[in-house]
């Protein structure tokens, strides 16, 4: 798959993406369309979201070709979890020197895959194209199919150079990976009415771990995990699920809507965080399976585990009632995690709408009500201001803002890929209760908010 600029706009403008939903012309969201400018990979790259989509696959070599800062700065960013193989920990690179840029670095890679393939023996190797590699004119295909032929394991060439936009971009050009030359090329042993992929499920902290179970439970089968978890071969047979349900929708729609196209396999767009959130998901895949007897046992399972958490949360409902959170996190989050809040009884005063689908949006307005704050765009001085304004006992967002809650001398959670966590399914929203719990009432904020010594008079 080379990354032309057709396919650049293909994905940019992807018809799935609820961004280019309802809208004309004129109105469509255009940071979607936007081709990236100068800085905007501050954040996250290209190359660094098709890493990130496709690093959790944990039985592949990952092998970065380009100059070895590349694969540093995304290494071990994000906290997926493997129940198995690790070899997705390691950091592979062809770490290319000025001399390669000059000559070449296709004799460089196809050594680096033979070396791989020779001493970790890997399910397959992905290999990733860089800002160098690309600018410089590598032909990964080439390389990566007759390596293929010789060696006789999948080479997958991921042609998503850091230049050609955002991490969101490189999520979908991860997924193009996959669709062009994964899905599809082997068989399951057996099928069954229950099989469904998760897509954008990544397994930060664990958090699919949480639901799985309940899964089993019900008698449905995940095929494929895309790809938290996932070794290489279940994602070969992933054609053959009844059902996609998409956890992240933006990350990877243009995968959930070609599945549908290719293989004729609905999708549907499901939150793990929230018990309504959870309700909804387990209901929801169960009347898509359109069997009656599996919507009876969803329910019974739903009964049986709400009872369980209304004894284990009671606790933590009474101390966390009517406190004020303001929340900065992107996409479905910002919505199912209000919903979470409510749950445990706490306020949502503020979230924002970065990186929301107008169908998110729709949603944050709901669950918000009339009085609720959205930020579009924030900055640290918005986000101090809103907590100001708002009274707010507490952040919920992403690591970097750690340090905006520290300024306002408020607790903070973070609820983004860097958590260490599991707050998904009812498992999660016990644990999340418990960090809350924890967070607020830590003794270190009576000591911060008291005045700096100096700044005491002496009597
Ligand atoms: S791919 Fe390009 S933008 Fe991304 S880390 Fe490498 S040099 Fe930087």
């Amino acid at each position: 798959m080379n990354t032309t600029q057709i396919k650049i706009n293909e994905l940019l403008n992807e018809p799935g993406c609820e961004h280019n939903h309802h809208k004309n012309e004129q109105q469509k969201n255009k940071a979607c369309k936007q081709q990236a400018q100068p800085g905007a990979a501050q954040g996250g790259c290209s190359f660094d979201g098709s890493m990130i989509t496709l690093v959790p696959i944990t039985d592949v070599a990952h092998l970065v070709h380009g100059p070895i800062a590349c694969a540093g700065n995304s290494w071990g960013s994000r906290g997926s979890l493997s129940s198995g193989p690790m070899l997705y920990k390691k950091g592979f690179t062809t770490d290319l020197s000025e001399n390669d840029v000059i000559f070449g670095g296709e004799k460089k890679l196809y050594k680096a895959i033979h070396e791989i393939h020779k001493n970790y023996n890997p399910a397959a190797i992905f290999v990733y194209s860089t800002c160098v590699t690309a600018l410089i004119g590598e032909d990964l295909d080439a390389v990566c199919k007759v390596a293929t032929k010789k060696i006789g394991i999948p080479i997958i060439p991921v042609n998503s150079p850091g230049f050609v936009g955002s991490k969101n971009l490189g999520n979908r050009l991860g997924g193009e990976a996959l669709l062009q030359h994964v899905i599809g090329t082997a068989e399951p042993e057996f099928t069954t009415p229950y099989d469904i992929n998760l897509i954008g499920e990544y397994n930060i902290a664990g958090e699919m771990w949480n639901v799985l179970p309940l899964f089993e439970k019900l008698g449905i089968r995940v095929l494929a995990k895309m790809t938290g978890d996932a070794r290489y071969k279940e994602i070969c047979q992933a054609h053959r699920a009844k059902l996609n349900v998409m956890i992240c929708s933006k990350a990877l729609v243009n995968v959930a809507r070609k599945m549908e196209e290719l293989y004729g396999i609905p999708y549907i767009e499901e939150s793990f965080y929230g018990i309504e959130d959870i309700n909804r998901c387990l209901r929801n895949i169960a009347a898509k399976l359109g069997d009656s007897e599996l919507q009876e046992r969803t329910e019974q399972l739903i009964a049986e585990e709400a009872a369980k958490l209304d004894i284990e949360l009671a606790p933590y409902r009474d101390r966390l009632k009517g406190k004020r959170v303001v929340l900065y996190t992107g996409g479905v989050k910002s919505w199912s995690i209000v919903s979470a809040a409510k749950d445990l009884g706490m306020e949502v005063v503020a979230t924002s709408t970065k990186k929301s689908t107008e169908e998110d949006k729709a949603r944050i307005k709901e669950l918000l009500g009339k009085d609720g704050i959205t930020l579009e765009k924030g900055n640290p001085q918005e986000i101090l201001r809103i907590i100001r304004e708002t009274q707010a006992d507490m952040l919920i967002a992403g690591g970097r803002n750690q340090y905006t809650a520290l300024k306002a001398r408020i607790p903070f959670l973070d609820i983004n890929q860097e958590r260490h966590h599991a707050y998904a399914g009812y498992q999660g929203m016990i644990e999340m209760a418990r960090e809350i719990d924890e967070a607020l009432y830590s003794p270190i904020w009576e000591q911060v908010r008291k005045p700096a010594p100096w700044d005491v008079e002496i009597v």
